[in-house]
């Protein structure tokens, strides 16, 4: 099992941490682009994190 994943923005590997779940947000070493970490039927992927401002709410 790789813990190996490419981040999205600027194909970097990106190695997650032992213990990362699907929701967590880290960000690249490499851009500084902020992702979320997916989970899905192969394991978990990157993706580029929405930008949250103050859209809380509804
Ligand atoms: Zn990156």
């Amino acid at each position: 099992m790789s813990n190996t994943h490419i981040c999205p923005t600027c194909d970097e590997e990106i190695t997650l941490p032992e213990g990362t779940v699907a929701a967590e947000l880290i960000t690249c070493d490499e851009c500084e682009t902020m992702l979320e970490v997916v989970g899905g039927p192969d394991g978990l992927t990157l993706t580029e994190a929405p930008e949250v401002e103050e859209d809380w709410g509804e």
